[in-house]
């Protein structure tokens, strides 16, 4: 499931970066999910849960940030937070273009 190689591609992320560091464990991972990034963010909190046992990050703590979906239209140049789906710029009835909302990365990790 999509969740699950999601998680597993921020814990190799967080590995490495462990290791890079000299890291003994990483206490933090804090996480950047858009809207509209199609994340299930309860289900890949579990994910993580499972893939990390047994790894230095086996008892971080996993936070994660909801980025809004804001779009710029392509138009009139204006960026709004873009509600239910709509896409078209309620001023001029030009398209939206999304400008935030869809990314999913680490945002930053904490370690010791
Ligand atoms: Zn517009």
């Amino acid at each position: 499931m999509h969740e699950m190689s999601l998680a597993e591609g921020i814990l190799d992320i967080t590995k490495n970066y462990a290791e890079q560091n000299g890291a003994k464990k990483v206490t933090k991972i804090a996480l950047l999910i858009g809207d509209m990034a199609g994340v299930e963010t309860d289900s890949l909190e579990f994910c993580l849960g499972v893939v990390k046992k047994g790894t230095v990050a086996e008892n971080a703590e996993v936070v994660i940030k909801h980025v809004p979906l804001v779009g710029r239209c392509t138009m009139c140049g204006k960026e709004r937070p873009i509600e239910k789906y709509n896409f078209i710029c309620p001023d001029c009835g030009g398209v939206l273009d999304t400008v935030s909302g869809r990314e999913m990365r680490v945002d930053y990790l904490e370690m010791e």
